[in-house]
This record gives C-alpha cells, structure tokens and sequence, in this order.
C-alpha cells in the first residue's frame, strides 16, 4: 500500500475465490460514498496466493461455492493478517462464505466441521434446505441501519454466540435461520445478504463507513436509496 497516512484503506479478500452475485460492489460503494465526503481511499485487491496486509481499515470478504470457502479459510488460517488487524480494530464485512469464515468453525460440503478465523463468535452448519431468495430484516436498533435487503443462496444455518450479537431480526427470508440474520462482534460484521447489499443498502455502507471515520455527512438521496425502496417493496408484494 502506498499512501498509509490519511486515506481510508479498503481491503478486498480474495476477489479469485470469494465473489459472487456481484459482491464487488460492496467494494465500489464503500469507496463512492466515502469519496462523496471528501474522504481519500485506496484500495488494495488481495488474491488467495498473497499475504493480506495488516494496515487495513475496512476488509471486505464475498460470498464463494462450498470447496473456495474451505481452501479461503485454510489460507486465511494461515496467514494470520485479517485476525491480527481485526484484533488491532480494522473493521471486517463479510458476505456469506466470507461470514462462515470469519466465525468460530463452519460446516464443508459433507457437514463436517472446519475452523473459522474465529474474529466472530458463530458457528455455522449446514441445514436441511437451501435458502435461496429475497431476504428483508431490521437491523439491530442500536446500530441504526434500518431495514435491509439482499438475495440469499447458501445452505448454512448459523447460530450467533454470547460474544456476538445478530445484526438484525428478519422479516422475510431465512438468514441465520432463526428469525436473524448476521450477526456483529465490535467492528465484526457477518451477514447473508448478497444483492450486493451495499449498493442496495446505503444506510449500512455508511454504518461501516463511520465506524472507521466517525460521524458522517448526510448525503442526498440517489439511486441506492431509489434500490434500496424498489427492493424492499419487491422482497415484501
Ligand atoms: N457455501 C456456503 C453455503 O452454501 C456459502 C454460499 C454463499 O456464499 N453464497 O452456505
């Protein structure tokens, strides 16, 4: 990374193995919104074959298909960076895949269990059915992100433990697949909504934004606020 002094370093988790219904654009928004306040970013793309830098201030990891997620998980394992920075306060997005990862252990695609990152305290195994579909779900009031929505397609099911605490209540949808979805330790955020669920949710980009920068600058409503409407009334006809 180059300039380390004042712009806000975004971090993407393995683009070549985590990344699918477009999560990219978690990557885009956040970059966007931070932007439109005058905030300088960089952004630094992390294949599965290189270390994961430590200097990070926000980490966003994807969604991935049942056999990435295990060798992502055995990598980041291994390398150790995005625990050593969450531990040092960095914040953490992760989408799916990327959420089982970063818990305590998950399930792989016979059920048996494998160990997570374990900067969130979830464990996930998997269920009966596959969850696939629209997904609507309030996040915790005290976060102050509001109603979001996303598209789902995973087969796990998570249980959130005492360290964490689920990141909203559903409303339609499976989620965690215990009337919750996601689930939020300190600066550690988990969830199942792809979509991507930043652009279609901008109250939480900015929720993630100010936990690295403080107090952010309302900014006119646009298009993600035109998405975030059209899909919420979409998920709920
Ligand atoms: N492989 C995981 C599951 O099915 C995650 C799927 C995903 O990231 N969409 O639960």
């Amino acid at each position: 990374m180059s300039d380390t002094s004042s712009a806000l370093r975004i971090v993407w988790i393995y683009p070549d193995l985590l990344s699918t219904y477009g999560d990219q654009g978690n990557v885009l928004v956040l970059k966007r919104r931070a932007e439109l306040r005058g905030i300088p970013t960089e952004t630094v793309r992390v294949l599965s074959s290189d270390p994961v830098p430590e200097q990070g201030d926000v980490y966003l990891l994807g969604g991935g298909e049942d056999r990435p997620q295990t060798l992502a998980a055995q990598r980041l394992r291994s390398d150790g960076g995005l625990k050593r920075a969450a531990e040092a306060g960095a914040a953490v997005f992760a989408v799916c895949a990327g959420y089982q990862i970063v818990g305590e252990s998950f399930g792989d695609d016979d059920d048996n269990p494998l160990p997570g990152v374990g900067i969130l305290d979830v464990r996930s195994g998997r269920g009966e059915t596959r969850a696939v579909g629209e997904i609507v779900a309030d996040v915790d009031p005290a976060l102050g992100a509001g109603r979001i929505t996303g598209f789902e397609n995973h087969q796990g099911r998570t249980a959130v433990g005492p360290s964490a605490r689920p990141l909203s209540a559903t409303v339609a949808g499976i989620g965690n697949g215990s009337g919750t979805e996601g689930a939020v330790q300190g600066q550690v955020l988990g969830t199942y909504l792809h979509g991507p669920a930043l652009p279609r949710n901008p109250a939480l980009a900015d929720m993630l934004l100010s936990w690295r920068v403080g107090e952010l600058a309302p900014l006119p409503p646009a298009w993600g606020e035109r998405l975030h409407e059209e899909r919420l009334a979409a998920a709920l006809q």
